[in-house]
């Protein structure tokens, strides 16, 4: 039960995330969140450092947003500055299984990278993937968002209880 919320690895920075290493892994594709993992929440503003990282993973990689936003002007606007895919209203976590579906995506050549435990990590442990959590790029945040935080605060302290995961900025 606690175990859909372990990633399989835990980065503190999307632009710290090591590309070759998961080219040498055999991954094909990256899932990546949009709010507070590649901007600050509502934000057009893309950190240098992570517009850097992207266009690197672009040589290498499918690299596609998969965001939960309905805010779809804004995502529009990203995707064509970046250059890549992007889907929104996912509805993750399950709605990742659509999304995969979509796109005919193998699981074992997937990672799905986000910021938080319940949509992101779990989202991609449904559908099989690797998942990798990092941390939120700034605290702002949707309303909703601070609710599922809350419950979020309760799997990280269980999930360290356990001795299942210890997140490395908690
Ligand atoms: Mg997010």
């Amino acid at each position: 039960m606690l175990e859909r919320f372990v990633p399989t690895e835990a980065i503190e920075r999307l632009s710290q995330i090591d590309l070759d290493a998961l080219r040498a892994r055999g991954v094909k594709t990256l899932l990546l969140d949009l709010d507070n993992t590649i901007t600050p929440w509502r934000s057009l503003e893309v950190p240098e450092d992570m517009g850097a990282w992207l266009q690197a993973a672009k040589q290498s990689f499918r690299v596609c947003i998969v965001s939960n936003t309905s805010k779809m002007k804004r995502l529009e606007t990203l995707k064509e500055r970046l250059g890549i895919e992007g889907v929104g209203f996912a509805s993750k976590p399950w709605g990742l299984k659509r999304v995969a579906a979509q796109m005919g995506l193998a699981p074992d050549e997937t990672v799905v990278i986000g910021d938080q435990l319940i949509t992101d990590v779990a989202g991609g442990n449904m559908i099989g993937a690797r998942s990798i959590l990092v941390k939120p790029v700034s605290r702002d945040e949707f309303f909703g968002t601070k609710f599922v935080r809350a419950a979020e605060a309760v799997i990280f302290w269980l999930l360290k209880r356990r001795g299942l995961f210890a997140c490395p900025w908690r």
